[in-house]
């Protein structure tokens, strides 16, 4: 229980620290082999937090939906946290003029833009175009983002949930939604 709970928590991090946590903390006995997958909803807007009665009744929902998950947690931190989508990653473009844009700049760009704690999300100069975008405006695929709000839901087997279900947890946390499908 208590590893599980960590691992919630692990999911929040940055992904090279994320990556570090969960080699430490996986218990050896515990479906060694079997990689792990989430499906987790964040607000679009990086800094809104829902009320705790929103919070309690989207959580309530997702777990109707996700019957057969690990868990399904929602946490709110003080500060802006990568939210990423682990091995589901495969491209990174300017939201401006489509270029793909380089794993090894970004990096760079996430590690400025990070203190220690969280993101400040400040405008960043694209080397493609010359346009100003943040960290969370660049286009991900599969989606990533920034929050300080997140329910998941943990090995969930419900593949990806449709428009309709995405728009009842938008409705439930009062914010519209980014879905991100993580696996590692
Ligand atoms: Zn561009």
């Amino acid at each position: 229980m208590q590893a599980t709970a960590r691992m919630a928590s692990v999911v929040s991090s940055t992904l090279p620290a994320r990556r570090r946590l969960i080699r430490s903390v996986r218990p050896t006995t515990q479906r060694p082999a079997v990689s792990d997958h989430w499906v987790a909803v964040i607000p679009r807007d990086p800094e809104y937090v829902p009320s705790s009665s929103q919070a309690k009744a989207a959580l309530a929902y997702l777990r109707e939906l996700a019957t057969e998950s690990d868990e399904v947690t929602f946490t709110t931190d003080d500060r802006i946290l990568f939210r990423d989508c682990g091995e589901n990653l495969e491209s990174i473009s300017c939201p401006i003029c489509s270029a793909a844009l380089d794993q090894d700049w970004w990096s760079d760009r996430m590690a400025e833009d990070h203190d220690g704690l969280g993101f400040y999300l400040r405008p960043i100069r694209l080397p493609c175009c010359g346009g100003d975008a943040s960290l969370n405006q660049l286009l991900y695929s599969f989606d990533q983002g920034f929050s300080r709000f997140i329910l998941q839901a943990m090995n969930p087997n419900i593949g990806r949930l449709d428009d309709q279900q995405v728009a009842r947890l938008s409705d439930l946390l009062g914010a519209p939604l980014r879905v991100i499908y993580q696996h590692i």
